[in-house]
């Protein structure tokens, strides 16, 4: 590395208290839908982060507590010593690598339900708790937080014994009792413990106390703290008692771990902060209150963002939890000076959508994230085919993107054929839309690497048809042709087509993709999809028209965005738009400029003038040419031996399914079938 290179700076060694991290690559706690049930496949995935260069690798939520119990949701646990083995298996593969692993003890207050222990959950005082169940915290008395308190040090000893370097104390996301005492809003205490601020830091302040004397000196103590609570007044303030708490707590850990709270302000997606370093205008002064490390976030994927922050002394840790789910050799291919190579993370929150459903974390950027155990799948390796083939994959969308690409660093023959002008399919399209710019990170990352390989060839403007194909003499097809949105009205809600008179302009996605949509309202949106895609297309036509009515089956607007923390952003922007909302209510009829909507639960039909009705509803698979080509193999005379559907020509989904399917496709290409069917994955199972 020459002296007066510029990203240098980044490995350089930092001491947090007794240990020393190897460079300022930080992945802080992240949840990943593993938790405490999976322990292999939460140790590889960690592990994989180690081995991609980063200096700490931390654990998620880590419950301390019976009386802070997340279940469903699979989060990290320290209870007692039965909790040691699987932590150990985290540790040990985390510095085999040569990285220090972190743990975020955690007690949940109000926010864990207790659902598998039944027991009480804590608080403040007696108030409901965070998730929609109808059951109230207990107030905590002296005895609780006694207690608390020595929970919250009998876990530090287990997480001694289980080897972490770094033990954390928690008040963030407003998901922490440390946190709920902090916070004004939560802490209605009127003793020791409430009123002031120096009051409702007590309990933080002892935490930390207690932490720094079990830790004694053979494992660092780190504070994750939101320095803002993102309520205005009614909240902590960065400026003003966010900065006092720092102020007051300067020295006392190790390390300070800083963020906002809650949760959909510290892992915002880049459809409402498409920029780097969305939390800096908060955290930024941390450094300028204490001597100690600090690490903050901020969807950092440029090393020249990296370094400025940095030598600007804004930050010691490049702090990441997205881009190193996205790319765990991130720190390695900097290291490496590899830029070109960064899988940057597109901000679309899918990873956050599997803690959401209980179930291991994916991610649309990196196929491989979850897999690294139960597939035994490399972000960066993959095996070479055993025999010399030549593939053809049609479609040059997110599936046959990845798969085109994952076959030819198998060393296949790629020869991948688009039948438009531009590759990348649905997410350049998509990420043409309000906010989802970064979401073309998706085909850029993967048409850049293919254009560098030698063994893959990409023609576009190629329309293939069974002839086409057959004629290629491709021995193995992969078709990747995608889906196209139904025009009838067809749906979660309606399984009949929708009787529309052919008077009435009805649009679809598709429409909408290519440009074609009236410049004036009035515009119906009709959103019986309910993911994402009806509330971007009603805020595009709302900036386009000025007039646009959003109707849905759906009891809000885009119900699935609450998996990625966006849904009341999402309602709110179109609410800021003038978008009429109407939800609960299915579409009757739509004839002469004129949509008839019903209440789904009885009567009340409503007439809405418009000048376009714009149907999201359902998609159909674009599958024809499969179904050709499976007609000409069985007739003889081709030189198909394998032909394969992949993404949304399969079954339609997210991005992430589809660069997910053509990955599988790749991996498992040449692999006996009676082994793919036989190992589907590994599995974690109880032992008895
Ligand atoms: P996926 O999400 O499964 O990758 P997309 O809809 O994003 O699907 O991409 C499908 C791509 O396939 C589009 O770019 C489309 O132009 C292309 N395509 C569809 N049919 C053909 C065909 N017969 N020949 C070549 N390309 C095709
Ligand atoms: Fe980033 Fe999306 Fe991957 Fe999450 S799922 S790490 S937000 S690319």
């Amino acid at each position: 590395m020459a002296k007066n290179d510029p990203y240098e700076i980044l490995f350089e060694p930092v001491r947090i208290g007794p240990v020393t991290a190897r460079n300022r690559f930080y992945q802080v706690p992240h949840c990943c839908g593993f938790g405490h049930i999976k322990p292999r496949g939460q140790a590889a995935m960690r592990a994989m982060k180690a081995a991609g260069g980063w200096a700490v690798v931390s654990t998620e939520e880590t419950e301390i507590h019976p009386t802070s119990d997340l279940s469903p949701y699979a989060e990290q646990r320290i209870w007692d010593d039965r909790d040691l083995p699987a932590l150990r298996l985290m540790t040990e593969s985390v510095h085999e690598h040569g990285a220090l692993a972190a743990v975020e003890l955690a007690h949940n207050g109000f926010h864990a339900a207790n659902l598998f222990t039944r027991m009480p959950s804590l608080a403040p005082v007696s108030m409901s708790i965070n998730t929609l169940y109808p059951k109230q915290a207990r107030a905590m008395d002296k005895r609780d937080i006694g207690n608390l308190r020595l929970w919250h040090r009998r876990a530090i000893r287990l997480a001694k014994q289980a080897g972490f370097d770094i033990v954390y104390v928690y008040a963030g996301h407003h998901m922490s009792t440390a946190h709920h005492f902090l916070n004004p809003v939560y802490n209605q205490r009127s003793d020791e413990y409430g009123g002031s601020l120096e009051n409702r830091v007590r309990l933080t302040r002892e935490l930390l106390d207690d932490a720094r004397e079990e830790a004694a000196g053979d494992c660092a103590v780190a504070f994750r703290f939101a320095v803002d609570d993102m309520e205005g007044p009614d909240g902590m303030q960065a400026d003003e008692e966010g900065r006092a708490v720092v102020e007051m707590l300067a020295e006392l850990p190790d390390l300070w771990d800083v963020n906002v709270a809650g949760w959909e302000n510290d892992s915002v997606t880049s459809r409402f902060e498409p920029g780097e370093g969305a939390q800096e205008a908060y955290t930024s002064f941390v450094k300028q209150v204490t001597s100690k490390p600090v690490v903050g976030v901020g969807r950092y994927t440029s090393p020249d963002h990296m370094v400025a922050l940095v030598r600007k002394g804004v930050l010691d840790f490049i702090g990441a939890a997205r881009p190193s789910i996205s790319d765990p050799f991130l720190p390695e291919k900097i290291r490496e000076r590899r830029f070109e190579d960064i899988r940057e993370c597109i901000g679309c929150n899918i990873c956050v959508s599997s803690d959401s459903h209980g179930v291991p974390i994916r991610c649309t950027q990196n196929p491989t994230m979850g897999e690294e155990w139960r597939r035994q799948w490399h972000p960066e390796l993959i095996p070479p085919v055993r025999e010399p083939a030549r593939a053809l994959v049609v479609g040059a969308g997110p599936a046959g993107l990845e798969c085109a690409l994952q076959l030819a660093n198998r060393n296949c023959e790629v020869t991948l054929a688009e039948a438009g002008g531009r590759l990348g399919g649905r997410v350049l399209s998509e990420s043409a839309l309000p906010g989802l710019s970064a979401w073309k990170r998706v085909r850029d990352f993967r048409v850049r690497k293919l254009e560098q390989m030698g063994n893959a060839e990409i023609y576009l403007e190629s329309p293939m048809d069974a002839g086409t194909v057959i004629e290629l003499g491709a021995p193995h097809v992969f078709v990747a042709t995608g889906a196209t949105w139904r025009r009838d009205g067809i749906g979660r809600t309606s399984r009949k087509p929708l009787a529309v008179d052919s008077s009435m302009a009805v649009l679809t996605p598709d429409d909408i993709f290519a440009g074609r949509y009236p410049s004036a309202g009035p515009v119906v949106v009709y959103d019986d999809d309910q993911c994402y895609l009806a509330g971007v297309i009603a805020e595009l036509l709302a900036e386009q028209t000025g007039d646009v009515t959003f109707i849905t089956p759906a009891g809000v607007v885009s119900p699935w965005t609450s998996y990625t923390l966006e849904q009341a952003r999402v309602q709110a922007r179109l609410v800021s738009l003038d978008v009429g909302i109407l939800t609960n209510r299915s579409l009757s009829g739509a004839a002469g400029g004129t949509v008839t909507s019903s209440c789904l639960f009885g009567g009340n039909d409503l007439a809405h003038e418009c000048a376009a009705l714009v149907l999201v509803t359902e998609r159909v698979p674009d599958d024809s040419l499969a179904v050709s080509l499976r007609g000409n193999i069985a007739g003889g005379g081709t030189a198909i031996e394998t032909l394969q559907v992949i993404g949304d020509a399969l079954a339609p989904g997210l991005i992430a399914d589809a660069v997910f399917s053509g990955h599988l496709a790749a991996r498992d290409f040449q692999r006996d079938p009676d082994e793919v069917e036989r190992e589907l994955y590994l599995r974690e199972i109880p032992a008895l």
